[in-house]
């Protein structure tokens, strides 16, 4: 089966700062692939440059095999079918729960009124926000406000949905609700990149875990042969932070 996005040699930089050298990896459909790492060894900009949030400076990212760098790409289009879920929940907040969740698909997917409500009502039940459908997003706390984000990414039918540490922010008793989420859309065959320092969802839900090092992958692979048997001694030192 080929992947649904192929990332290859791909490089970032910030100025003398290699944020990203030479990184390679596949995406295939279904599968759940945690990237774990310290702080600052190019997690983000990783996801941020699938998503085209960041230009990437060399390599490919091909999505069903386009490269989606290629000028005549449709930005738009690729978007709506890589959606992200971000540390900060990024919600509209001059609007209330459902029209978070409609806005997008009015815009991009040019869809009516009525279907886009129909389809944003389906995922907030899903994610358990069936109940604050016109309250103000500004209201919620930071658990719904996650989940009420990731109802948003969904109503947008992506293929693969990035999340960028979707519980770093919150206060520690919210945690659990939005991994519960995270965990209902892997067993229901979501293909999700979940950047997390959540080792034991990492380790739990993940088809393949990557480490990253200072802009590299150091070591991917089952969760059963990084979390157990680490070959490198980076992943070996940064687990041992987390037992
Ligand atoms: P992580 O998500 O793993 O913590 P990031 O991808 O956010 O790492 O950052 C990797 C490195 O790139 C860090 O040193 C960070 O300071 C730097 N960086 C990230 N974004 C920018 C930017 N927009 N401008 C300059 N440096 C950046
Ligand atoms: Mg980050």
């Amino acid at each position: 089966m080929d992947p649904i996005i192929k990332v290859e040699h791909l490089k970032k930089h910030f100025g003398d700062l290699e944020v990203l050298d030479d990184i390679d990896f596949s995406v295939n459909k279904g599968e759940v692939i945690s990237i774990i790492g310290s702080s600052g060894s190019g997690k983000s900009t990783l996801l941020r440059c699938i998503n085209l949030l960041e230009i990437p400076d060399g390599g490919t990212i091909s999505f069903h095999g386009k490269n989606i760098l290629d000028k005549d790409r449709n930005l738009t289009d690729y978007r709506s079918k890589v959606g992200m879920v971000f540390q900060s929940f990024n919600l509209f907040n001059n609007k209330n729960v459902i029209d978070n969740c409609i806005i997008g698909q009015r815009q991009v997917l040019k869809r009516s009124k009525e279907e886009a409500r129909k389809i944003a009502e389906g995922h907030l039940q899903r994610v358990g926000m069936s109940n604050f459908l016109n309250h103000a997003s500004t209201k919620l706390s930071g658990g719904q406000k996650q989940r009420v984000a990731i109802a948003r990414a969904l109503s947008m039918d992506p293929e693969v949905l990035l999340f960028d540490e979707p519980t770093s922010a919150l206060d520690p008793e919210m945690v659990g609700e939005v991994l519960e989420v995270m965990k209902d859309l892997a067993r229901n065959g979501l293909t999700m990149v979940v950047v997390t320092h959540e080792m034991q969802f990492a380790r739990d839900v993940s088809d393949r875990v990557i480490f990253m090092d200072k802009g590299v992958i150091a070591e991917q692979g089952t969760p059963e042969e990084v979390f157990e048997n680490p070959k490198n001694e980076r992943t070996r030192q940064f687990l041992s932070r987390y037992s």
